[in-house]
């Protein structure tokens, strides 16, 4: 399935100079969506995962739906002051400033095999944040997934040895 014609391009948004990927023309096509959630069922569907870890917010489309699919755990990591209950923080560097992301403290036991999950791989901030705050949980990340990976933006070196795996390439 040519899943790219489904990637629409919105220049300047949400700043001058960015070129927005947006999937919600994918999203729209029921087909595409089942299809891109069952390609990336039939790759983790052995791999004996405990949990899928997707960021807000639109990891969280791909990531309900994989876990639903696979039929494990999902587990959000949010922006501050979003969840509830006692939560673990990692601090990022952003171009322009600094961003935090959280995760529930006792959402992950020691020596769970977790999948993170996200819609874009751009500059891998907001991943490598992620990475840090499911380790620091306990968890053992058998790969980082992405619907697509920006590879221009070099994403990828901010995951150290993690696996990267993602279905569209720019
Ligand atoms: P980064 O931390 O730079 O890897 O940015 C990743 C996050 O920002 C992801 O959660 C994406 O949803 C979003 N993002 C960054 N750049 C883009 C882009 N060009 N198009 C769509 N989403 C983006």
């Amino acid at each position: 399935m040519d899943f790219k014609s489904l990637i629409r391009d919105v220049p300047d948004f949400p700043k001058k100079g960015i070129v927005f990927k947006d999937i919600t023309p994918l999203l729209k096509d029921g087909a595409a969506f089942q299809e891109i959630i069952k390609l990336l069922g039939a790759r983790y569907k052995n791999q004996g995962l405990k949990s899928i870890v997707a960021m807000e917010s639109r990891g969280f489309i791909f990531g309900g739906a994989l876990a639903t699919f696979l039929g494990v755990s999902f587990i959000p990591v949010r922006k501050p002051g979003k969840l509830p209950w006692k939560t673990i923080q990692e601090t990022y560097e952003l171009e322009y400033g600094k961003d935090t992301l959280e995760i529930h403290q006792d959402s992950i036991s020691k020596g769970d095999k977790i999948l993170i999950l996200d819609d874009v791989l751009a500059t891998g901030g907001t991943a490598a944040a992620t990475l840090r705050l499911v380790e620091r949980a306990g968890g053992n990340v058998v790969e980082a997934c992405f619907i697509i990976n920006l590879t221009f933006l070099n994403g990828r070196e901010k995951l150290k040895s993690t696996p990267v795996h993602s279905i569209i390439q720019y």
